[in-house]
């Protein structure tokens, strides 16, 4: 080649390569803008603060890959700002921990940071052990949602206790009290007892209930999203979203071929005693018990909202099959995903018409699929209201809405069913009298970020 030609080639490169670097770094700086400006709205919303679970960045550690923000399935949690990963809407998580798994070196945890000073939540150790010796919690009782950490909670709860017994495996006596005492067959009481077979324990789980927990009680053929999962003995689950059915068929099946030690229509009424020495009160007698798991969940008993014509039967607070519904006015109650879930399920069938009374000013804390079903039907089949608070089931006919504003309002619609999404009433009493202690005015240790560059990171 001659060198004239050579020098041109060598040139044109330079100047490609110049425009190149250029041009990523306006991308750079556009996308940096962008999240610098989904940041102030997420903080002028109030979107950035955790409601639960939410991912914690170690920004000392964090490489800048971006493989979390990628890996989130739900829009807006994270972004990056100046080549470090960033917590944007920190209300948006809910807890798939799939950012958690993405990151190559570590940098990112899912977990609830400083809510378990939350007097609604548990207190407990990295073991799932609570404030009394002995007493362990998994799944969601202890703060965390969603399938797959109940499922690990249970596992890693087994394996604390596991670990405790085999110093003292010797010394058991022949008929004394079982190693370990379940309650509760959810996703977490499954995983517990799947391990605890693996790992040789006696154990029983008993449930108040059938087997399969909140996840049985889901509207018919709800799309139940998993995620990757492993559940011990059986070992990687084979998709990861299911209806619920085939979901709560999986786990019958497990269970029979695991030949797992489960006693249904068994209610937990408390407990006394000490580690190695506990008395579980059940609704079948006495078990006597080394160790106790507390996995049964959240729900409890649906919230009520007192108000007067609560009691009808039109006011229901599950809704099992959308399909049973048409031609009808349905009022919804509630701003979760469980409310939105029925709400467009209810929707999809025909010439029914949904409002939606939510307290609060806008949603908070949906799945982005959820968003955009609602979104679907707004204006359509769906009426939202805002501000607003059901204040009373007038009649068969109708309900009373009273929306704040200046001045308050009240709204009378025309209404056949009510179905209130207030959350489950946690099973405080329940833990109080065990002498198990929630957050609150405890002081516990959280993952703190630590600043690792100069450069501003605030809008
Ligand atoms: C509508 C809806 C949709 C959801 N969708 C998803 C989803 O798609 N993917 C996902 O990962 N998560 C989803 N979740 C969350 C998920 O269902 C829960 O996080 C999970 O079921 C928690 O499991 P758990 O084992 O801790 O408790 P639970 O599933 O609540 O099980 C607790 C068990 O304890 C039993 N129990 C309670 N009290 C007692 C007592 N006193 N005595 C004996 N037994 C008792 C109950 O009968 C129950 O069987 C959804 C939740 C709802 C409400």
């Amino acid at each position: 080649m001659n060198i004239p030609l050579a020098l041109a080639i060598g040139g044109l490169l330079v100047t490609i390569l110049a425009l190149l670097a250029l041009w990523q770094k306006k991308i750079s700086q556009a996308q940096r803008e962008e999240a610098l400006a989904d940041i102030y709205e997420a903080r002028e919303r109030g979107l950035d603060r955790p409601v639960a679970q939410h991912p914690q960045i170690n920004t000392q550690s964090c490489i800048g890959c971006a493989s979390c923000v990628d890996a989130c399935p739900e829009s807006g949690v994270l972004g990056m700002v100046d080549g470090i990963a960033r917590v944007i809407q920190a209300s948006r998580c809910i807890g798939h921990s799939l950012c958690e798994e993405a990151c190559p070196v570590g940098a990112i945890q899912v977990g609830l940071g400083d809510s378990p000073l939350r007097a609604d939540i548990p207190v407990l150790d990295e073991r799932g052990e609570t404030s009394v010796p002995g007493v362990f919690i998994a799944g969601e009782l202890g703060g965390l949602a969603l399938i797959r950490n109940a499922t690990k909670q249970g596992v890693q709860v087994v394996d604390a206790v596991a670990t405790d017994l085999a110093f003292e495996r010797g010394k058991k006596p022949a008929g004394g009290p079982i190693d370990l005492l379940i309650v509760g067959a959810g996703p977490a009481g499954i995983a517990a007892a799947l391990r605890a077979t693996q790992r040789k324990l006696d154990y029983l789980v008993i449930d108040r209930e059938d087997v399969g927990g909140t996840v049985r009680k889901y509207p018919r053929r709800k799309l139940t999203l998993t995620g990757p999962m492993e559940m011990p003995l059986y070992g990687r689950l084979p998709k990861t979203e299911f209806l619920k059915e085939e979901l709560i068929e999986l786990w019958e099946q497990i269970i029979e071929q695991y030949s797992l030690n489960i006693r249904t229509g068994v209610s937990f009424l408390g407990v006394e005693g000490e580690r190695d020495a506990f008395r579980v009160q059940t609704s079948d007698g006495v078990i006597e018990a080394r160790r106790v798991l507390l996995a049964i969940g959240r729900r409890g008993t649906p919230r009520k909202l007192g108000v007067p014509g609560e009691e009808l039967e039109k006011v229901q607070y599950q809704l099992i099959d959308a399909a049973t519904y048409s031609n009808e006015h349905v009022l919804i109650v509630g701003g979760g995903d469980s409310a939105i879930e029925a709400a467009t399920a209810l929707a999809n069938q025909p010439g029914n018409v949904v409002t939606i009374s939510y307290r609060r000013d806008q949603f908070f804390r949906l799945t982005a699929r959820n968003r955009e079903r609602l979104e679907q039907y707004t204006g359509k089949s769906i009426r939202l209201v805002f501000n607003s608070t059901l204040e009373r089931v007038d009649n068969e006919r109708s309900v009373i809405l009273s929306i704040d504003g200046d001045p308050p309002k009240k709204a009378r619609l025309e209404n056949d069913f009510v179905f209130v999404f207030a959350g489950g009433e946690p099973p405080y009493p329940l833990l109080a009298e065990a002498g198990i202690r929630l957050g609150g005015d405890v002081a516990v240790p959280v993952l703190r970020e630590t600043p690792r560059r100069s450069v501003p990171v605030t809008p």
